[in-house]
């Protein structure tokens, strides 16, 4: 049995992660701020003896006994991140060296929760690892896009200067059941606008394309990268080379929730990217044949499934 630390384990992918390493036999510590998740995810695992339940914010010391780390915590959603942009940046930074204290201190193995943002408004597609990015500096995105890329940096130095165990995943957009209804990201508005019938709020023109990967087959990535040996530390992608149009995905899920919504067209936000898309190459070589299982269709049911019984 492993002592597992989740920062932002009350959030949409924490709560899966928490309830996989739980199956698993582990001991599990969540940690959370409640900012934008919630103990709705959780609640489920709370009588569980192997499970703990921690509200703290990790831009604060954290101290525990633990064998892993992941590092979840920050939040995810543009409209969220937006909210107080100098927390989000926090959040990732001292967030990031408060977890690495820790990892260094205890020795643990440490992954860190990275994004496809990094990339921010890709030159190159596909986007392969050793791509640098295309992200601006100062603008309403950088909180998150900077400060996910400045973690980055604090987990290679911490390897090169400290040794510290460390695990970067490059998460491309994932959906599923327990996203936050209200949490303003293009898979659940979809879903809860087409389930009452309102209408479909598309920004720009639609043509932007963004690749969906299905929750449970992110969590299979994580847990096979964490599992890996100390000779591979990435980064590397996770996430369903399925690439589609945010029209595309508007009359996906009007079709399949059998919806009268209209589509609606909406100004575009500033720093949109245009195109993303994974290579996955280096998770399929490095992590035993890992690739994504679940298609679209599969996956958004399952998700819609779960937003009509809320
Ligand atoms: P989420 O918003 O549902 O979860 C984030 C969790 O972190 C929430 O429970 C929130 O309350 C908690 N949190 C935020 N700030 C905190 C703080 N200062 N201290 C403690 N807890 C804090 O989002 P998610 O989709 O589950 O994303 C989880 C992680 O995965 C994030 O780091 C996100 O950047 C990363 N990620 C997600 C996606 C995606 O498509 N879902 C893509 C790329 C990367
Ligand atoms: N830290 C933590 N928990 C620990 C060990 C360290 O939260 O178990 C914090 C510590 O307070 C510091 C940060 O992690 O702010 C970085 O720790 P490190 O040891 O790298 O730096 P130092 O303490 O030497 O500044
Ligand atoms: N989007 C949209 N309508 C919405 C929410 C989002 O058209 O109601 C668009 C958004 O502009 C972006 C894409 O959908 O082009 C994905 O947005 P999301 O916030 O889910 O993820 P991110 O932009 O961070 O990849």
């Amino acid at each position: 049995m492993k002592r597992i630390l989740v920062t932002g384990g009350a959030g949409f992918i924490g709560s899966h992660l928490c309830e996989k390493l739980l199956d698993g036999g582990n001991d599990v510590i969540c940690v959370d701020n409640y900012f934008t998740g919630s103990k709705d995810n959780i609640r489920h695992l709370l009588g569980n003896h192997n499970f703990e339940l921690v509200r703290h914010d990790i831009t604060a010391p954290y101290y525990a006994e633990v064998d892993e780390i992941y590092n979840l915590a920050c939040p995810a959603s543009p409209p969220y991140y937006q909210y107080n942009p100098i927390k989000t940046m926090k959040t990732s930074i001292y967030g990031a060296m408060n977890t690495l204290g820790l990892a260094k201190r205890v020795k643990a193995k440490i992954l860190q929760a990275s994004t496809s943002e990094v990339y921010g408004d890709p030159a190159v597609h596909p986007q392969v690892e050793s791509y640098w990015g295309n992200v601006n500096p100062i603008g309403i995105r950088s909180c998150y896009d900077e400060g996910k890329r400045a973690a980055e940096t604090l987990f290679m130095d911490y390897y090169r200067q400290n040794d510290v165990r460390i695990k970067i995943i490059r998460i491309f957009n994932t959906y599923g059941p327990r996203m936050n209804p209200n949490d303003g990201r293009v898979v659940s508005n979809f879903i809860v606008q087409a389930l009452k019938g309102e209408d479909i709020t598309i920004y720009g023109t639609g043509m932007q394309t963004r690749s969906f990967q299905y929750i449970d087959d992110l969590i299979e990535g994580m847990l096979r990268m964490m599992a890996t040996g100390d000779d591979f530390i990435g980064p590397v992608n996770i996430g369903n080379p399925g690439e589609f149009t945010m029209l595309e995905l508007a009359q996906k899920i009007i079709e399949l929730t059998h919806s009268r919504s209209k589509i609606v067209f909406l100004p575009l936000p500033g720093d949109d990217p245009k195109q993303r898309q994974p290579n996955i190459t280096l998770a399929t070589e490095r992590l035993g044949g890992w690739q994504p299982i679940v298609n679209l269709e599969e996956g958004l049911n399952r998700t819609i499934e779960y937003f009509k019984m809320l």
